[in-house]
């Protein structure tokens, strides 16, 4: 079994990045982060976020609101920093209060500088293999990681848990798009699927993506399959520093020992997200200033 590296691979991509931005002549990238409130999580995600861009050269501008924000004011904030020439891409952190529509609030953000890749446009772009959309930073990152750990999808049944907007959905559109290393064939699961581990046990490629813990045992997985495991779930464990300890959607001791590659969790899928939005926001850049 290899296990997949995501920390490498990110690390990987992040260098490359500080090159290319190097590069530049100029204004540098710049990525605008909006977090709204104190959520324990998100304060810790945009703090990664302006962490990594900072390191890589690309300006970031933290904009704090407060947790009463209304709507309408935050879209107001969202407005201006859509026809702000000088901010390339625009990240809102999820979640957001429950007076506001999250969704909505994805939508206002200009298709140009939705580095996010929630935007109706760039999902749409995603169906359409238009490639000068956005893709969302996970399905991004999934397809990279497989891409460069060198498993091609053609050929491949690609079973993929879970259909949400952010991850199961566009990951299978991913996977079955007609270009080199995707054109898998894919099956999509969801919480009413009937036959579940027949299904998955099909898979050349398994993608767990539902925020069950451990939910992916040994009898669901075929020997020599490529298990990509998505979820990040917290389990209260008083041994721990933080009082809770990360583990994946997949039982990796159980499922581990039959795949042939495997990502851990954490140390896969995550760090990929963060160097996705980074390369996103330097697409923004480069789109705006051709
Ligand atoms: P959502 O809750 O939005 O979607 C979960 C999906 O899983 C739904 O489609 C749901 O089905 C399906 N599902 C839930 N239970 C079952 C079940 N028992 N059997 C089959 N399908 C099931 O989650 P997300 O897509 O946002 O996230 C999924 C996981 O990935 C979470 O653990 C999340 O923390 C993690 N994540 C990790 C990221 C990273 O950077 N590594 C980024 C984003 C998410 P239905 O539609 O029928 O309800």
């Amino acid at each position: 079994m290899d296990l997949i590296d995501g920390n490498k691979i990110a690390t990987d991509i992040i260098a490359e990045l500080k090159a290319d931005i190097a590069a530049l002549k100029g204004r540098k990238p710049c990525l605008a982060l909006v977090r709204v409130g104190e959520d324990p999580a998100s304060v810790s995600y945009v703090k990664k976020k302006e962490k990594t861009a900072a390191e890589i050269g690309l300006e970031s501008r933290v904009i704090l609101p407060p947790v009463t924000i209304t709507q309408d004011e935050l879209f107001l904030l969202i407005d201006k920093l859509n026809a702000d020439p000088t901010v390339d891409g625009i990240l809102v952190q999820s979640p957001l209060p429950k007076h506001i529509n999250e969704v909505a609030v994805f939508h206002r953000v200009s298709a140009r500088k939705d580095v996010d890749g929630f935007n109706t446009v760039n999902l749409g772009k995603v169906a359409q293999e238009d490639e000068t959309g956005f893709v969302a930073c996970t399905p991004a990152g999934i397809m990279e990681l497989l891409a460069r750990s060198g498993v091609d999808l053609a050929g491949k049944h690609v079973v993929v848990l879970g259909r949400s907007l952010i991850v199961g959905k566009p990951v299978a559109l991913l996977a079955l798009q007609k270009r080199a290393g995707a054109n898998g064939t894919v099956t999509i699961c969801h919480s009413g699927t009937a036959n579940l581990p027949l299904l998955t046990r099909q898979a050349d490629v398994l993608i767990a993506a539902i925020g069950r813990p451990d939910f992916v045992k040994a009898d669901m997985v075929k020997p020599g399959a490529v298990v990509i495991d998505v979820g990040i779930n917290r389990i209260a464990d008083p041994s721990k520093k933080t009082g809770y300890r990360l583990t994946g959607d997949v039982d990796f001791a159980a499922v581990s020992p039959l795949c042939s590659k495997i990502t851990p969790v954490p140390g896969g899928v995550g760090p990929m997200t963060v160097a996705m939005l980074m390369k996103n926001t330097l697409k923004a850049y480069r789109l705006s200033n051709c």
